[in-house]
């Protein structure tokens, strides 16, 4: 027999996890859309993530390395934006056909509702040591002889510890978004979103968001996009 104050912390407990599973697979949730539950003040990230992060901030700062996030989360609409600038270049200013201009893009941008910064648990980090450098999001600027070289080493060192791990890597045999030395995602967290995601009904979802080139979104180019881009990531991450 349970007594009333046990079946009421039970009921709690129940409803408790019920939420939090409904919200990880809420679509809207996972593509950008709705993102009231994240925190921070201009850059914003989900709270597993923010408080990871802080932990690492200050294991850094001990070392004389200062992490500094230069893109967290990013809304649905802020994506369509990119994605919306970037089509019309390649299609007008390029003349390229939609299809050459779509993996174009995709070599290193996301589809709208895609992006893994829309969940807030992946970040770009650059060295806050240097805040007059300009273009900071560039490959060589991480390799030796580069001015981020001994934050990358830093990183390299200790960022899975504190649960970060790189997201595109230089492997040879990858396919997808080129290497981004910068690009970090909570692995915990980020391995729910990313389930979720590939779980989705894409199809579906791209219909009636207004983005430049949706109609040549096929299930076809979406499995291979899913499978060559979204999925081919780390394997530590999936
Ligand atoms: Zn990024």
């Amino acid at each position: 027999m349970i007594n009333g104050t046990k079946f009421l912390f039970l009921l709690f407990f129940l409803i408790c996890i019920k939420n939090y599973s409904q919200k990880i697979m809420n679509i809207d949730f996972v593509t950008g859309i709705d993102h009231n539950d994240l925190i921070g003040d201009s850059l914003k990230l989900e709270s597993k993530t923010f408080f990871a992060f802080k932990k690492m901030e200050e294991a850094a700062k001990k070392d004389g390395i200062i992490l500094k996030i230069v893109s967290a989360h990013r809304s649905f609409g802020r994506q369509s934006f990119i994605w919306n600038k970037k089509y019309d270049k390649f299609t007008k200013q390029y003349s390229l056909n939609p299809i050459d201009a779509i993996n174009e893009i995709v070599r290193f941008s996301t589809i709208p509702g895609t992006s893994r910064h829309h969940w807030g648990t992946d970040i770009d980090i650059i060295d806050g040591k240097y805040p007059d450098e300009k273009n900071v999001l560039m490959s060589e600027k991480y390799l030796k002889g580069g001015v981020f070289y001994d934050l990358k080493k830093w990183l390299s060192n200790n960022s899975e510890k504190y649960g970060f791990y790189l997201t595109y890597n230089n492997d040879p045999k990858r396919k997808g978004f080129e290497f981004e030395p910068w690009h970090y995602s909570y692995k915990s967290s980020s391995k729910k979103y990313l389930k979720a995601l590939i779980n989705s009904d894409l199809e579906k979802f791209f219909k009636n968001k207004n983005l430049n080139g949706y109609e040549y979104f096929d299930k076809n180019f979406i499995d291979k996009y899913i499978l060559e881009n979204i999925m081919d990531i780390n394997p530590d991450l999936k």
